[in-house]
């Protein structure tokens, strides 16, 4: 079928002709003109962020997903849902959904579709409207409505919530407990850990994973949640028009004057140096009433008061940190070094969280060094406390998320349970490719190529089993096989981080150079590695590429990577004079996250460099992810202009490409690209053949049998009939069924 103008394009895109990327675009383009936001790859998703509140959610959309199969009704994320929870509470199958997208594609989701839109009182409606925020809820979009703005739905959304479980499976106040607790998570995940971008002013800056634990009725029963790589360089620095982390600005707009008084803060963000990238305040965020809604979730999760103070006061002292100003001092032997230049600032934090503020001073202006038993302190000039000063910002905040999500955790995870269910959801960043790529792209990018890993071999290990089910032969599928990229950068003793780690680890001089060195000589020859003195046979500069840089070639295209920082930010590591200073605060939580600061600790082995920390999680997620049914949703942005109804054809070309659609599609029409049960083919085409039309009473495969056997120009290699589906070959086959069908209508 041409894509026509004016049309909707298919609705499959395994149904696509011709297949190639061009039609592709064309395909989502007038969808997306038309509104149609969704589209399928088989059982994939693809969600266009259509920036506009569209009336296609709600209790009457919601029913009507619910009670028909997946391909009945328009493509729509709540047919997605609908077979995960299902397949999940029947068939007994632990499900997991990935959402995957660059930023502000649509991932996280969007307010509108949980917005409760008038008071509901009807207990079908109340039943429904349940289901909305529990697949909203399942799919790990915010429970928008507990914002104490509309405070009615905030109670009404865990209470709707609760009455779905209470309807599906029984009632209890545990599971309404549970529950309640699981989504208010989110409010407090979102503002340690989203900023405003230019991109998204609410843009997640970590990576999610969640359980969802359900027991054998599917009832939640609590929930597992696992971060990746919080963006902390945020914490001392923003682009122009961007924020820092919400509660940041959440604190200072919400917090009253006794609360800012004891946290020794001003309510102005001006009046803080880390709060620098220009904007405060982000429309239609009213940061003060969210700063309730956090402390009341918090609560809710299960923080005590104590917990929630401590909490906030290291929130402060980071900000306080920020406004250390540093000066350079000269020493009598003209060496440079450092000095803090009021020292209010410092007493201030000093007293806050129980240091000692001369101490502190100079752990932040000079360093220690031992040499056998010898302790030799050496003064850091300005440049070195600057760094010395945001390290241990960046570090603390960081920290203190790392043990907010482990907190969360102790709160919702589950005891033994014999048997459970579960449903894991991802929510992360999607493939980066920016103007100046780093450390953080790099690992960011490699998650991805593992996620493509997977999704490649569940796909065709799906399509295997469903040919294997149905008694059809199985033959072998093409495809591009990225195990060699992965190897590349993750294999144990010769992989790109493994030699990262090893420059780190070794003594003597290292720096990121002497490591780029190190790559381009290990990898001359490896196909998907390029370097500035390329290996084509002319042995030419590669001018495109700047001298600290090297470039791999993912299944999604090239990257270029400047080395610049890898060394430091995969050490990762604080100079020991600012650990031992933080573990020696009389503040429980501050020193709780410092425990490498504890002298007794002082010989424990070094903790495992940034770079393997996030490849064994990623490993452990993979392994998750392994076990479990996936089911995706691909989100992609149609324009850079947060606009409705604008569709930017380059930018869509892109995110395709990142996502890896045609290669989606390729796999998944490689056998045969349509099938579908006997029955509802049947009630579809059965007016194609006398035999059975108007009236059949056979069996239905056989009256499939009969209206194919009637098309004369069919070939018989175009239909497999397998034991409960009908399998067509080519689209094309099936759109001369349906030109068919129409003519005799
Ligand atoms: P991501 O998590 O992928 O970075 P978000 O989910 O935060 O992106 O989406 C960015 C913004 O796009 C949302 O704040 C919302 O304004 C809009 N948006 C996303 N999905 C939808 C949708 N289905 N309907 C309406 N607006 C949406
Ligand atoms: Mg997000």
């Amino acid at each position: 079928m041409p894509l026509l103008e004016g049309t909707i394009g298919v609705e499959d895109l395994i149904l696509l002709e011709p297949l190639d990327e061009e039609s592709l675009i064309k395909n989502l383009q007038l969808r997306y003109e038309k509104k149609e936001i969704y589209t399928y790859i088989g059982n994939v998703v693809i969600s266009m962020n259509p920036y506009q509140q569209l009336p296609i959610y709600g209790p009457e959309f919601i029913a009507k997903y619910r009670d028909y199969t997946f391909y009945e009704l328009k493509p729509h994320i709540y047919a997605l849902a609908n077979v995960a929870y299902q397949s999940l509470k029947e068939r007994d199958r632990d499900q997991c959904i990935l959402i995957t997208g660059e930023s502000g594609a649509g991932k996280t989701g969007h307010e509108g579709a949980f917005r409760r839109q008038k008071r509901l009182s009807d207990p079908l409606e109340l039943e429904l409207q349940a289901a909305l925020s529990h697949l909203m809820w399942v799919l790990g979009t915010k429970p928008r409505s507990s914002t104490r703005r509309n405070l009615v739905s905030k109670n009404q959304a865990s209470k709707l919530v609760m009455s779905y479980v209470a309807a599906v499976c029984g009632k209890g106040e545990q599971v309404n407990s549970v529950k309640e607790q699981l989504l208010q998570s989110n409010p407090v995940l979102e503002a340690f850990g989203n900023a405003k971008t230019i991109r998204n002013d609410n843009s997640s800056r970590f990576g999610k994973y969640m359980d969802i634990e359900f027991d054998f009725k599917g009832s939640p029963l609590g929930g597992v949640i696992t971060n990746y790589l919080l963006e902390k360089s945020r914490v001392v620095k923003q682009l122009k028009g961007e924020r820092n982390f919400h509660i940041f600005y959440q604190l200072l707009a919400g917090a009253d004057t006794e609360l800012l008084k004891a946290l020794k803060l001003e309510d102005d963000t001006r009046a803080y140096a880390y709060l620098n990238g220009g904007v405060s305040k982000v429309d239609g965020m009213d940061d003060a009433s969210n700063f309730r809604d956090v402390q009341h979730a918090m609560s809710v999760i299960g923080f005590s008061e104590e917990e929630i103070r401590q909490v906030l006061e290291v929130t402060a002292l980071v900000l306080k940190l920020g406004n250390v100003r540093l000066m350079d001092e000269f020493q009598a032997n003209g060496i440079a070094a450092s000095g803090i230049c009021d020292g209010k600032g410092i007493q201030e934090i000093g007293e806050m969280v129980g240091l000692n503020s001369g101490e502190l001073e100079r752990a932040l202006c000079s360093r220690t060094m031992e040499t056998g038993k010898e302790k030799v302190v050496t003064g850091l000039n300005l440049i070195q406390a600057q760094y010395a000063r945001d390290a241990l910002a960046k570090n603390i905040y960081s920290r203190l998320f790392d043990w907010i999500v482990n907190r969360i955790n102790e709160s919702i995870k589950v005891g033994t349970v014999e048997k459970r269910k579960v449903m894991g959801v991802l929510d992360i960043y999607g493939f980066e490719i920016l103007e100046d790529n780093s450390f953080e792209q790099f690992v960011i990018n490699y998650c991805n190529e593992k996620l493509q890993q997977v999704f490649i071999e569940l796909t065709l290990k799906e399509e295997q089993e469903e040919y294997k089910r149905e008694g059809i032969p199985w033959t072998k599928v093409e495809y591009f096989d990225n195990s060699i990229i992965c190897n590349l950068i993750e294999h144990s003793q010769r992989g790109i981080l493994a030699m990262l780690d090893e420059e780190c680890l070794r003594p003597g001089v290292v720096s990121d150079s002497t490591f780029l060195a190190k790559l381009n000589q290990l990898f001359s020859k490896h196909s998907h590695y390029e370097s500035k003195v390329s290996q084509n046979a002319q042995r030419q500069y590669d001018r495109t590429m700047g001298l600290n840089c090297f470039r791999i070639c993912h299944y999604a295209g090239k990257v270029t990577y400047n080395v610049t920082g890898f060394i430091d930010k995969n050490n990762d590591l604080l100079f020991r004079d600012l650990s031992q200073t933080m573990w020696k605060a009389q503040h429980p939580l501050l020193q709780s996250l410092f425990p490498e600061g504890n002298p007794k600790e002082a010989s424990l082995k070094r903790p495992p460099t940034a770079g393997t920390q996030f490849k064994n999680s990623v490993a452990i997620l993979m392994k998750n992810l392994y076990s479990k049914n996936p089911n995706y949703i691909r989100c992609i942005k149609p324009n850079d202009q947060k606009q409705q109804g604008r569709f930017t054809s380059e930018l869509v070309l892109v995110q395709a490409r990142y996502l890896g659609l045609l290669e989606n599609v390729r796999v998944r029409r490689a056998g045969y690209a349509f099938r579908q049960g006997y029955k509802p083919f049947l009630e579809r085409y059965r007016l194609l053949s006398r035999s059975t039309w108007p009236r059949w009473n056979g069996d239905d495969r056989e009256g499939v049998e009969k209206v194919l056997g009637s098309q004369e120009d069919l070939s018989s290699e175009e239909v497999a009939y397998g034991m409960t589906k009908i399998f067509i070959r080519s689209p094309k086959t099936l759109f001369y069924l349906e030109e068919q069908r129409r003519l005799r209508l």
